[in-house]
């Protein structure tokens, strides 16, 4: 999607470890405008896939979602990290390892909001390793629902997670997929 390549081209900044910076307009400010284009496109994709939940992971997932939702017209469920007791005792969970953080969180999601009649469309801001959309993938099969698609905004192509989840079956579709990045160059893979 040339909008967003064209943003992280301006204004991300790549640190150390292999960590695209896109705080200005996706995961500290966020640009209502460029993240409400973000989910339309997967709302094309995704339109005829009976999608009746979107599920994320907080916290930076969750604006690309509801932007999703918004044409969908169906609830946003995101995952919560680490926090059980707000979420209750009736929980799935799924114990993800954070590429950013180097740590292994758990996430939990309400068993009140997925069931075996749900058709999920897993949202995130970012796919690395695939830990994260691998852990809402989980959580979705203890609820008996169906994953119907993954809609990633920016994938980094050279990580494994991308492979992970296409081997799946389940359809993936990135946004803007970066196929090489240093301090002074980011290029982009196709992604049609
Ligand atoms: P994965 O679980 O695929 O290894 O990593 C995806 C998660 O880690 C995303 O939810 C995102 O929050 C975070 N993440 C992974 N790589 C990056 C990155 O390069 N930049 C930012 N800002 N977040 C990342």
């Amino acid at each position: 999607m040339k909008l967003l390549e064209d943003r992280i081209l301006q204004d991300g900044t790549v640190l150390p470890g292999n960590v695209l910076k896109v705080d200005s307009f996706l995961n500290h400010q966020i640009d209502y405008k460029l993240i409400k284009a973000l989910g339309e496109e997967f709302y094309n994709t995704f339109k005829d896939t009976g999608v009746t939940k979107i599920l994320t992971v907080e916290a930076s997932g969750i604006a690309i979602a509801c932007a999703a939702a918004e044409h969908f017209e169906v609830p946003v469920v995101f995952a919560k990290k680490g926090h059980h007791k707000n979420v209750g005792n009736d929980i799935f969970t799924a114990d993800v390892f954070s590429f950013t953080k180097g740590i292994t969180y758990t996430v939990a999601v309400s068993k009140k909001y997925l069931n075996a009649q749900d058709k999920v469309l897993v949202i995130d801001d970012f796919l690395a390793d695939g830990q994260a959309c691998m852990g809402l993938k989980s959580i979705c099969e203890q609820a008996g629902a169906e994953v119907v698609g993954f809609g990633i905004a920016i994938e980094k192509g050279f990580q494994n997670g991308g492979k992970l989840l296409r081997e799946t079956g389940i359809p993936v579709q990135s946004l803007a997929i970066i196929a090489s990045m240093t301090d002074d160059s980011i290029c982009f893979a196709s992604n049609d």
